[in-house]
């Protein structure tokens, strides 16, 4: 019998490049996801795959059996619950802000009741959001953060951090096996072109001749990671005894104009670039330090931001 995981967010960036990964590795995949910012298109290509199984359903319902919720559904027996739902990009989150919060506080606990009665490992997908607009450079796990609670992006922000204290809890209290993985922007093939998030906005408006959206003066900066390097990292996690937060993303740190320069050289492109305001609370630096992934998981990125925009381009001219 073969290792049964399930993923909430499958039909999103990561869930379905994970589902990809579990396949590959000989797992049995159920997926759950309501598309509020997912898509099948996602799993298209997993249609006629045998292990892999799929349920259209929000998260925040109960899963648990229940004889007095039709609505309520059990996913059986599984190994591992990765816990992914949960909208993304701060255009969508601020979108679907109360959502954001039901899916890191309900929903997140729905899933870890899953892994408990089915006594599966479990691992969240956190964010580099944590910390905030850091005070501290590059972020280390034992920084805190600065996280504005009230501001626009606390929707976000603190339901990703409930949700990684919610876990602890569950780990504490309940004794599931669960993993924290802290993500650093990532972006490849299948991010949602038009979900608003810089490295699809900049390449769709590249290959479209539009001028570059730079928010702000574009001195901020963010440290980009490929996806197939980031699943790694996930996958080497979830295996792991780690329960404490881990650090996964490419330590190389680049300004949002920076970030346009290197579009503009895979793409080719001769486009401008314009300026827009900056949003609210928007960090201004953002840099991981993985020397806990290195240490506990012997994990490092290998790919550069050059090398993973080129291997993006491909999906990305197909969106157009
Ligand atoms: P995504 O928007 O592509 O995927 C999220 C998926 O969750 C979507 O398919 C969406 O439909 C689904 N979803 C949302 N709410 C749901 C609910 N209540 N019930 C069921 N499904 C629901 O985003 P992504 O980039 O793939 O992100 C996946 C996870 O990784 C998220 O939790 C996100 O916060 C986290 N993360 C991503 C990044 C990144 O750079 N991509 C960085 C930090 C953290
Ligand atoms: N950004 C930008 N132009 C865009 C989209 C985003 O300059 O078209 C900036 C945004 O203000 C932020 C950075 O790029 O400083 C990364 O934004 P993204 O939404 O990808 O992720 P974040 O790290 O802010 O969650």
């Amino acid at each position: 019998m073969p290792q049964r995981a399930l993923i909430t967010g499958a039909a999103g960036f990561l869930g379905s490049h994970l589902a990809d990964r579990l396949l590959a590795e000989g797992f049995a995949v159920l997926g759950v996801d309501n598309f509020s910012t997912g898509s099948p298109a996602n799993l298209a290509h997993l249609a006629s795959e045998p292990r892999f199984a799929f349920e259209e359903r929000d998260i925040c319902q109960l899963f648990e059996s229940d004889s007095f919720d039709p609505g309520s559904f059990d996913p059986g027996p599984v190994d591992f619950v990765f816990n992914l739902a949960s909208p993304a990009s701060p255009p969508e989150y601020l979108r679907l802000a109360l959502e954001t919060l039901s899916v890191g506080s309900r929903g997140t606990e729905n899933a870890l009741a899953i892994a408990h009665k089915y006594n599966a490992s479990f691992l969240h997908a956190s964010t580099s959001e944590c910390y905030g607009d850091p005070l501290v450079h590059p972020q280390p796990e034992s920084y805190w953060g600065n996280v504005n609670p009230v501001g626009p992006r606390s929707v976000y922000d603190e339901a990703k951090r409930f949700a990684e204290s919610l876990t602890m809890a569950w780990h504490r209290y309940r004794g599931v096996n669960t993993h924290l993985v802290r993500i650093f922007n990532t972006y490849g093939p299948r991010l949602h072109p038009s979900d608003g998030r810089v490295i699809s906005n900049f390449i769709m408006q590249a290959l479209r001749n539009q001028p570059l959206t730079v928010y702000g003066d574009g001195q901020q900066t963010r440290s980009f990671c490929y996806v197939a390097d980031l699943i790694d990292g996930i996958f080497r996690l979830a295996l792991s005894r780690e329960h404490l937060p881990v650090n996964i993303g490419n330590p190389g740190e680049f300004t949002i104009l920076e970030c346009a320069q290197a579009v503009l050289e895979v793409t080719g492109s001769s486009s401008t670039l314009t300026y827009a305001p900056l949003p609210q609370d928007d960090p201004t630096r953002r840099q991981p330090d993985i020397t806990r992934a290195r240490t506990i998981l012997g994990w490092e990125p290998k790919i550069s931001l050059r090398e993973g925009l080129a291997l993006s381009l491909d999906f990305f001219r197909s969106q157009l």
